[in-house]
């Protein structure tokens, strides 16, 4: 018997679980879809919608990806020429208020 069967129940498992935990369902029902309806089980974990904590889990995330984003930004304080966090109201080494 070729492996071949059970590499593809494997990743379908996988697959289904992970999608299923990213959308806030157990991650067990994910696996079972993926091993028992295969690629057909992977679109029916890629249509169901998200549980509503999932969709905040989501949104939450996002936003602190942004900050992060916005935080990693520098800028140059006018006064004494330093760099610093672009978020600062205020330069951490002269106390310059932008
Ligand atoms: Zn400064």
């Amino acid at each position: 018997m070729s492996p071949l069967p059970i590499i593809g129940w494997i990743v379908f498992g996988f697959a289904g679980a992970y999608i299923f935990a990213k959308k806030g369902y157990r991650p067990l029902v994910g696996a079972m879809v993926g091993v028992f309806l295969g690629p057909c089980g992977l679109v029916v974990s890629l249509l169901i919608p998200r549980t509503t904590a999932a969709a905040q889990d989501a949104e939450e995330s996002e936003r602190l990806n942004q900050e992060l984003i916005a935080a990693r930004k520098q800028k140059q304080c006018p006064k004494c020429g330093c760099t610093h966090s672009a978020i600062n109201a205020f330069c951490p080494s002269c106390m310059h208020q932008y």
